[in-house]
């Protein structure tokens, strides 16, 4: 899009600077793509800058390698690939986690799922041990390992993709110290765990979108794995293998958490019931949608 190396150039080293200014490319870029905002994000990844210094290095020159990554990105975007996924990273709650096609796409949604297992977790206040499974990103069970304290807490990630738990390690690695408190374990919903696991709190954003829903955005269905999303005919298969499961998984007292879909409350809580946990809560969304059912095991 921009200067490419001129023909007198072309032995340019990659890292040498061209002439124009992260400014133009800002525009030309938002014009290239028609959004202002997403050009910016773009562009500070395409410089490794944060937002307020990608603000003061407008004026800088970029490398050549920034513009071929940022010329990259913008072919990609234009495709139709989801921003996340162009931009290989996406925030979290604190964490600014890897993304690409091999996992969901972390939502705001499960920020609040992320964010009703935290406060459960909190009141185990001496030690407590955490399953987020099929972890994907690691989103959810990272920002629990990322925000509880650092004494007495103990994580495992599951997931039954491989590929997704290569991104989840990729993050694990970017949260500190509280890397040490997280495991990660390959394997079917509770199968992935060594048998002598036994959690203070489930937590799970499972596939829940029923086989062929019209509901489904076309773009979510074009681009994110589907087996983070759909669960059979009507999208409770896992719901229910990880309701079926959790009672023996989970101490008593402890705390059942997932993401559900917007019509799945009732029959949820029937599920529930029907596995033993004697009260259970579904909470709604930031669009005022069923989202989240907690249990508590007696
Ligand atoms: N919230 C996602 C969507 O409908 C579905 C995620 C999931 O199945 N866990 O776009």
């Amino acid at each position: 899009m921009t200067e490419l190396p001129q023909p007198e150039r072309a032995g340019t080293a990659v890292d040498e600077d061209l002439t124009t200014t992260w400014r133009a490319l800002w525009t030309e870029t938002s014009e290239a793509i028609g959004h202002r905002q997403h050009a910016r994000w773009m562009c500070e990844v395409a410089s490794s800058t944060e937002p307020d210094e990608f603000l003061q290095s407008l004026d800088k020159a970029p490398a050549v390698r920034m513009v071929s990554h940022l010329d990259a990105m913008i072919a990609r975007y234009c495709t139709g690939e989801p921003l996340q996924y162009v931009l290989g990273r996406w925030a979290f709650r604190r964490l600014d986690l890897a993304v690409d096609q091999r996992v969901l796409i972390p939502r705001p949604e499960t920020e609040i799922v992320a964010e009703a297992a935290l406060k459960l977790a909190l009141g185990f206040d001496v030690e407590r041990t955490i399953v987020d499974l099929g972890t994907g990103s690691g989103a959810i069970g990272l920002a629990l390992a990322d925000e509880l304290p650092l004494n007495g807490t103990s994580i495992w990630l599951t997931d039954a993709s491989s590929d997704a738990l290569d991104v989840a390690r990729a993050n694990l690695a970017g949260i500190g110290r509280a890397a040490l408190n997280v495991q990660i374990a390959l394997g079917s919903w509770f199968d992935a765990l060594p048998a002598n696991v036994v959690a203070d709190v489930i937590v799970s954003n499972p596939p829940y979108v029923a086989d062929g829903s019209p509901e489904l955005e076309p773009v979510v269905e074009a681009w994110e794995p589907a087996s983070a999303l759909f669960a059979g005919p009507d999208g409770l298969d896992d719901i229910r293998t990880i309701i079926g499961g959790a009672v023996s998984r989970l101490r008593s007292g402890g705390w059942l958490i997932l993401e559900i879909g917007h019509d799945q409350g009732p029959v949820v809580q029937q599920l529930l019931a029907a596995h033993k946990f004697t009260k259970s809560e579904i909470r709604k969304d930031l669009n005022g949608q069923d989202r989240i059912a907690l249990a508590q095991r007696t």
